[in-house]
């Protein structure tokens, strides 16, 4: 595991998210499954109202990416990219990490 890539990704996801709130992003919070990280970015998939959305949040120098697959998503600005924030800072090591092939 590249402890530098993890620690700059939750920093950033914590700056972001970190203080996210409502029901509408905490009932996602936790139902991800799929969990997956690749260096300083996590994907993983969830449930919402219709069907499963891809979510992912890369870490950028100084800030957080994210999209998401549902219609608002696509800039990273809905409750589904939150709520895999918060998932990521409460559960890290549930994201199984995906070495690069070389
Ligand atoms: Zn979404």
């Amino acid at each position: 595991m590249n402890e530098k890539n993890f620690t700059h990704l939750q920093q950033v996801i914590q700056e972001r998210w970190g203080s996210a709130s409502g029901q509408k992003v905490t009932r996602y919070v936790g139902k991800f499954r799929n969990r997956e990280r690749r260096e300083e970015k996590i994907t993983a998939v969830v449930e919402g109202n219709h069907g499963d959305y891809t979510v992912s949040i890369e870490a950028g120098e100084t800030s957080a990416w994210s999209t998401c697959s549902c219609y608002i998503g696509k800039g990273g600005y809905c409750h589904h990219c939150a709520a895999l924030g918060l998932t990521f800072l409460a559960e890290p090591t549930s994201f199984v990490l995906i070495e690069k092939v070389e």
